[in-house]
């Protein structure tokens, strides 16, 4: 595949709303990095449990500074250590998912990461990064950015197809619901910021909203062989 100068994507929505999936498709076909922010902050929040200091804001600021965070941003294989040790599973944990909200709604906590964000999506070049506040606070000015949203029911049952039986019905409506009310309260994720394209999935399948994005792409950007189907532009 021809390697094309800079392209950086942006995508943001709540919880369940596709953006792991859509994202990881995208960097497959366009041949791009892939960067799950989320990640960043599950990470930080697993050790942080694992030292007991989850409840406390100023260690866990201070974690987050110094801890060696590694992130492998290859879409087949995305994976993150912290501090050694490879936690890729250990994030998904849905004790993590309940827990992850202290770390992230923590504002130095949001800085720091932000600034480790920036480095790695720079060092990339080539790269779709998703999250809650890319599009407006991590990389403002990506080549194309995108708010996915779909209606709240929709998205509880996705983030259930993909847990596969981890996490129960509670937990789940749990983590879409009222942790998306908690983080909403530091990043806006609810409206596309102006520039933003909103795409509502609501309706769509996976492959539509892969395309749609891939659609927003400026031509010169896409590797030669990905032509973009007339219907969609
Ligand atoms: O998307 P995911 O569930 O993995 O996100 C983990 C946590 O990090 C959530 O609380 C989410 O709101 C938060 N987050 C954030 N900013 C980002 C990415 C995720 O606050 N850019």
């Amino acid at each position: 595949m021809n390697r094309k100068p800079g392209l950086v994507i942006a995508v943001d929505g709540p919880s369940g709303v596709g953006k792991s999936s859509t994202a990881t498709a995208v960097a497959k076909q366009l041949g791009l990095a892939y960067l799950d922010t989320g990640a960043m902050y599950r990470a930080v929040a697993v050790e942080a449990m694992r030292l007991g200091i989850i409840d406390d804001p100023d260690a866990a600021i201070l974690l987050s500074a110094h801890a060696d965070i590694v992130v492998n941003t290859a879409a087949q294989s995305a994976s993150i250590t912290i501090n050694g040790t490879d936690v890729t599973n250990a994030i998904r944990d849905p004790e993590v998912s309940a827990q992850v909200s202290k770390i992230a709604t923590n504002q130095p906590i949001r800085d720091l990461l932000t600034a480790r964000m920036r480095r790695l999506i720079f060092s990339e070049q080539r790269i779709i990064a998703e999250g809650r506040d890319i599009t407006t606070v991590v990389i403002p000015d990506a080549d194309v950015r995108v708010l996915l949203l779909a209606d709240a029911a929709v998205r509880v049952q996705r983030r259930e197809a993909e847990l596969a039986g981890r996490a129960n019905h509670e937990q789940v409506v749990d983590q879409v619901v009222r942790r998306d009310r908690e983080d909403s309260k530091v990043s806006e994720f609810s409206k596309p910021a102006p520039g933003v394209v909103l795409i509502d999935s609501t309706q769509l399948s996976l492959a539509e909203v892969v395309q749609r994005v891939i659609a927003l792409v400026p031509q010169d950007a896409l590797p030669e062989q990905i032509t973009i189907p007339e219907e969609t532009i």
